[in-house]
């Protein structure tokens, strides 16, 4: 009895956050350890198939980076890399859609699935989801950024109860495929929403001062102290692009932005029902 006492006790704890977000769309990047060896973990997907239930709208942008070159690498196909971004040929970007569009997001959409939520995937020519422009043709080849976001299809999806999936799939005005950065698609998606909330799921626990030494973690950091950081090289490799996403994101008028570890458990609940508060928030 005690112990049924203290479970609606802690349920209880939880409406105010329950209140505050009901009928509000919360964006997550799924990246790195949030999908294990490709896939998204069972965990992860119970918390997120529970925001809808109680009335929140998740959305969900993944990214799929190791997929892709493991795929290459059994095709072939050497990965070739430019200050992180991948080059992408006409032969990559078929792999690229095949891995992230075709494997990867219905991986997540069927996990969703099965633990009782209705998750339905898309990517960018989806209702034209995510129109996007080529960076550097001749440099990067089929890598896009984006242009424009038609949220429509996210609309009509979130209001009838579904979980929209996105993959990091752009279409060009000539429909061409293009390659996207997944926090980039993340930022621009959670903006053209007006999302409450934007977090990426990731492999750390937040930006850290020092990469190496995770007791570093920095719990709230200003654009600002991100462009020193910047400035000094101590935020590196994937962490560039995620915090320039976020300063995208706050631009758009995202209200909060969060990079939080998806190995914690429940890290997802414990960020949006507690006031603990884990990872690095990002504000303007
Ligand atoms: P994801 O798959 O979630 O996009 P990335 O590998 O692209 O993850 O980016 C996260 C990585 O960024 C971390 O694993 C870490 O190695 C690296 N990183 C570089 N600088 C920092 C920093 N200052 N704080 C935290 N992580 C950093
Ligand atoms: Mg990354």
């Amino acid at each position: 009895m005690e112990k049924a006492i203290k479970r609606a006790q802690v349920l209880i704890e939880a409406l105010p956050y329950i209140r505050e977000f009901f009928g509000k769309t919360i964006v997550i990047k799924l990246g790195g350890q949030a999908m294990e060896k490709g896939g998204i973990t069972r965990s992860i997907a119970e918390d997120i198939v529970l925001m809808r239930y109680v009335g929140i709208k998740p959305v969900v942008v993944h990214g799929g980076g190791e997929a892709i070159s493991g795929l290459m690498q059994k095709l072939g196909i050497k990965p070739k890399f430019i200050e992180g971004n991948r080059v992408t040929d006409k032969a990559t970007m078929e792999v690229v859609e095949m891995v992230l569009a075709g494997k990867i997001n219905k991986e997540i959409v069927a996990l969703l699935n099965s633990c009782g939520g209705k998750a339905v995937g898309v990517e960018g020519k989806d209702g034209k989801l995510i129109v996007a422009k080529k960076i550097s043709e001749e440099k990067l080849g089929l890598v896009g950024e984006v242009e424009k976001i038609n949220p429509e299809i996210l609309e009509i999806l979130e209001k009838e109860g579904f979980i929209p999936v996105i993959a990091p799939v752009g279409t060009s005005k000539e429909d061409e495929s293009l390659n996207i950065n997944a926090d980039a698609v993340a930022a621009e998606v959670a903006g053209a929403l007006k999302a409450e909330k934007l977090i990426f799921l990731t492999d750390v626990e937040g930006i850290l001062e020092d990469p190496s030494r995770p007791e570093t973690l920095i719990p709230t950091i200003t654009i600002e102290k991100i462009k020193r950081m910047l400035q000094e090289g101590k935020i590196q490799k994937g962490m560039i692009a995620k915090v320039k996403a976020c300063q995208k994101a706050l631009e758009k008028g995202v209200k909060k932005v969060h990079i939080i570890s998806g190995k914690i458990p429940r890290s997802l609940l414990l960020e949006i029902f507690t006031d603990s508060g884990i990872g690095t928030q990002i504000i303007p």
